[in-house]
């Protein structure tokens, strides 16, 4: 079955693929039920050091770069960072849930008129997830605060946390919207700002997204939720990639692992397999396992990739925006969640997406990286500048996906994840007219020049094994389970059928939380489909 040199590495109840928000939160899950996890990661702990503040370091030499690339068509190969925690420990923490009709939204948006429009329904509610992201708020500390989001889902409790004041840009952006006769609010951010739990509260500096916090203030997976699996009894083994899953009679029978310091090649098995490995790995690891070959849904594998039709505005004002040069990256805009201010979801029109303050980024980050000589002006102008991130809503369509590339591999001699994508006319129109909402909230704010910048990044990619009612439509059932293969799970962002436009991370740890007690009260069951297979 397995070649005499890959080592057995021993049994569990569950291996858990990966440590971002869908992994670390189904690990803490698993092992509360009192069962024996295995957590593979292919990064290591980051060095909570002056180095995590280091500009050169973190963001030019890319010190926690993978050496596997993502050959995508159309760019540059996508080296992505590798770090126990996944991308939560670089990310902005902005912690958002999505609404409502999200989860309708094929209904919602006829496809009478629009024959070719995509959306989808998810085959659950909002009120299904609305205890798990709760509980998700809590495990991250959001500080937030209810009833000022105009389109804000129905609540059963306050954030945790209370978010710190705002600083010079985001009172300038939040009362610039106000005059505007919008309703910004504080955007939700899981940054330990009161120092809970005894550990160091956050000090508002200037080097917070793109970025792991030295002080552990950011609430990322690795200062939170892991260390509580670990303490549960939950083994994390950084280092470790899973290069493929072993399918026996249709079912996972184990996992070859390769050390990645090593190159040592090992097996794990257990009874239940949750791959979570990002929007990207994840289908790659399922389409190396052979699951494309799956009836009737393998085709459906890596397909359905959405990653927000994401751009910048950046404002350029007179005087300096930052004198006190603290943490702004603190207001959010949902009056054009569904479309112009203050549209119903269901008024037939196309939504739109929310807006959000920006931290600016670093100079040497903008020199290092922006064309000559745009970078050049951008890093010399950067203190008069007030940046917003517009964040819009994105189609599913089949063709937009993740395959396996021909010929490319990487240094463990893995095929490398092949990325197409295109947005659609719609996409770019709902970015486009919340560039020129930003634009005008900005020029309200003083700004005298505006200028735009699409995101070609896939730091929000999701949908990629979306889950649905029927095999036909959908990789994954309403449970994240692979149809058709029933002891494997996937419960990173792919799993989800349409992206809405809030920042996906608090969606991905509460849905992780769903299926994650779904699978520990139905635990006998899960070990049955194994015995039996
Ligand atoms: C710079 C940046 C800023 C962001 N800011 C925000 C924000 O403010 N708010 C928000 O909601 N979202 C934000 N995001 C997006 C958010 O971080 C992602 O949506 C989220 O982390 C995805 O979680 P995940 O569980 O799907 O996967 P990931 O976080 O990608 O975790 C997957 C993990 O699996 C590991 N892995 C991959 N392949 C293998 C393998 N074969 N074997 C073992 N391990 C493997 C990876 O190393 C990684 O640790 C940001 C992203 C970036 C990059
Ligand atoms: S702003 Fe706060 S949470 Fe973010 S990196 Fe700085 S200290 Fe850490």
């Amino acid at each position: 079955m397995t070649s005499p040199d890959v080592r057995d590495a021993g049994r569990w109840d569950a291996v858990v693929v990966g440590t971002g928000f869908g992994g670390s939160m189904m690990a803490l899950q698993l092992v509360r039920a009192g069962l024996r996890v295995l957590v593979l990661e292919r990064g290591r702990w980051v060095d909570r050091d002056d180095s995590a503040w280091d500009t050169r370091a973190v963001l030019v030499d890319r010190k926690y770069r993978s050496v596997a690339p993502v050959v995508v068509a159309g760019l540059k190969p996508i080296y992505p960072d590798e770090l126990v925690g996944g991308n939560s420990v670089i990310y902005g923490a902005a912690s958002l849930r999505m609404r409502e009709a999200d989860f309708t939204m094929g209904s919602l948006l006829s496809t009478a008129t629009r024959p070719e429009r995509a959306f989808v329904d998810w085959p659950i509610r909002y009120a299904d997830l609305e205890p798990y992201y709760g509980e998700a708020e809590q495990l991250l500390g959001v500080a937030g605060v209810a009833g000022q989001d105009p389109t804000e889902p129905p609540r059963s409790g306050p954030h945790p946390e209370t978010p710190a004041p705002y600083g010079s840009p985001a009172r300038a952006l939040a009362d610039a919207a106000a005059a505007r006769g919008l309703h910004p609010f504080p955007l939700p951010l899981a940054i330990n700002f009161a120092g809970r739990g005894g550990r160091a509260p956050c000090i508002q500096c200037l080097t917070c997204d793109l970025f792991p916090c030295k002080i552990g203030a950011k609430n990322d997976l690795a200062v939170t939720v892991l260390p509580e699996a670990i303490r549960r009894g939950a083994f994390v083994r950084p280092r470790a990639i899973a290069e493929r899953l072993l399918v026996e009679r249709g079912r996972v029978a184990g996992a070859v692992c390769v050390d990645a310091d090593t190159h040592e090649r090992f097996m794990v098995r257990a009874d239940a397999y949750v791959v979570s490995a990002g929007a990207i790995a994840s289908p790659a690891l399922l389409l190396r396992s052979g699951l494309g070959a799956l009836e009737p849904n393998g085709r459906l594998i890596g397909r359905y990739l959405m990653r927000h039709c994401s751009g910048i505005v950046v404002g350029i004002l007179l005087r300096r925006t930052n004198p006190e040069r603290r943490f702004h990256k603190q207001v959010a805009i949902t009056d054009f969640y569904f479309g112009p201010a203050g549209a119903a979801p269901d008024a037939g029109r196309d939504w739109w997406g929310t807006i959000q303050s920006l931290q600016v980024p670093p100079a040497e980050y903008l020199t290092s990286h922006a064309p000559f000589p745009i970078g050049q002006i951008g890093a010399a102008t950067l203190e008069h500048h007030l940046s917003v991130l517009c964040v819009a809503h994105d189609e599913p369509n089949p063709d937009n996906r993740v395959a396996l590339h021909p010929t490319r591999r990487d240094p463990y001699g893995h095929e490398v994840a092949h990325v197409f994508h295109r947005y659609s006319a719609r996409d770019r129109g709902a970015r486009r007219a919340l560039y020129c909402e930003a634009a005008r909230v900005l020029r309200q704010a003083g700004a005298r020049l505006r200028i735009r910048k699409p995101i070609a990044t896939f730091s929000h990619a999701v949908g990629t094994c979306r889950m649905g009612e029927h095999p036909s439509g959908a990789v994954l059932d309403p449970w994240c389970r692979v149809f058709g293969v029933p002891n494997l799970y996937v419960v990173d962002g792919s799993f989800m059928p349409t992206s809405g436009a809030v920042n996906p991370s608090l969606t991905i740890a509460a849905n992780a939380l769903r299926v994650g007690a779904h699978i520990s009260a139905g635990w006998s069951t899960v070990r049955r489909r194994t015995e039996m297979a």
